[in-house]
């Protein structure tokens, strides 16, 4: 059994639903602590955060994951139990095998055959997991960043394990992300009864029109990298649950995934505006759970894609679409960040797997990475 798949399977065997994390963090410890890598837990909350570095020189270049995975589901609906990883035609079953406790297994096992090759390697190189990726990320990340630039540790180089591949292992590779912005909003009205509509106001009514201009404003147009600004409604709530009555407010969610081209106090401004042109009552607060990055530099983009040509003889398309990622509390440092991992065909899905060729040939890929940028010695 290859190594990858072994450790693979050792961390889909530990239920580490967000945010446990369950002993994985150990696992990878054990596995790299003989070789120089110095472990540094950075807990804050319930959230367990793992600095893991070897060296202390620059560049400095960081694998990036998750060891928290998404809840299983109904365990019933699944081939094989979720926590109880089964090899099966060629593929790895259980929770997490994709997203991204396989990516874990590949760069570790990565990280132990390079510096086994190359002990004297140019810089450092550290793997940085936390607990809480897939859940409000609070105490995770973003904190271990803080941490970091407070004692004036600087990440060069990150590589993001998360499950970029769309149909075949290395086909996407993510240069950036979307912003991601959230806004809660309360429409007031006045309560009444319906068949006396001139003593109340129906906050339903009232808000149509702001939401259809909502629906159809042209936020930007993108650019070369970023598809145009979208803005969804998650969730709209208003009613009492009975047949006569006027509610006496709105609940709305929305989201939008922003580009490069505008900036979340231009989307917050924009909004209020339109709420503001229909004289709506209304309360709104606003989460910004992370701006637009881009990695435009040829550096890591050029050491991946030499990468990917030596082990799977294609070269990646670059991309900015999908959801957000731990990258963006990274890029912000001014660190090159990059997203390559698994085919992200059945992430967060019952029967999430991944091909256990893909487990071996991306170890071999993450490894490639590192000798393309640190080689050296
Ligand atoms: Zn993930």
């Amino acid at each position: 059994m290859s190594e990858t798949l072994e450790l693979a399977k050792a961390l889909i065997a530990k239920a580490s639903v967000t945010p446990e994390d369950a002993g994985c963090m150990d696992l990878i410890v054990d596995y790299l602590h003989s070789l120089g890598f110095e472990p540094e837990f950075l807990d804050f909350g319930d959230t367990r955060n793992l600095w893991l570095r070897r060296g202390t020189a620059r560049p400095l270049f960081v694998f990036l994951g998750h060891t928290d995975v998404v809840p299983p589901g109904d365990p019933a609906a699944w081939l094989f139990p979720p926590f109880e990883p089964h090899v099966h035609e060629g593929k790895l079953y259980g929770r997490g095998a994709a997203d991204m406790k396989g990516a874990v297994a590949a760069f570790t096992v990565a990280c132990r055959r390079f510096v086994e090759n190359h002990p004297e390697h140019e810089g450092s190189i550290a793997i940085l997991l936390t607990s809480d990726e897939e859940g409000i990320a609070v105490n995770g990340v973003v904190k271990v960043v803080e941490a970091l630039q407070a004692r004036d540790e600087t990440i060069d180089w990150c590589l993001v394990g998360e499950p970029s591949s769309e149909e075949r292992l290395g086909d996407v590779v993510k240069v950036g992300r979307r912003g991601s912005l959230n806004g809660r909003l309360r429409v007031f009205g006045i309560q009444g009864h319906v068949a006396y509509p001139h003593k109340a106001r129906n906050p339903i009514h009232e808000f149509a029109p702001a939401l259809s201009h909502l629906v159809n404003e042209v936020w930007d147009e993108g650019n070369e990298h970023f598809p145009p600004t979208t803005f969804q409604v998650s969730n709209i709530e208003a009613g009492t649950g009975a047949e006569n009555v006027i509610p006496g407010h709105l609940d709305v969610m929305f989201n939008f995934r922003f580009s490069t081209e505008s900036t979340a106090a231009d989307l917050q401004h924009r909004v209020t505006g339109i709420l503001d042109y229909y004289g709506l009552d209304y309360e709104l607060d606003w989460r910004l759970s992370g701006n637009p990055f881009l990695t435009a530099t040829d550096e890591i983009i050029g050491a991946v894609q030499k990468a990917l040509k030596a082990v799977l003889g294609r070269e990646a398309k670059l991309s900015t679409g999908g959801g957000t990622s731990d990258g963006r509390f990274i890029a912000p440092t001014g660190a090159q960040v990059l997203e390559l991992g698994p085919v992200n065909a059945t992430i967060h899905q019952v029967n999430e797997h991944v091909a256990v060729a893909d487990l071996e040939a991306l170890t071999g890929v993450y490894e490639k990475v590192l000798e393309n940028l640190l080689r050296g010695g």
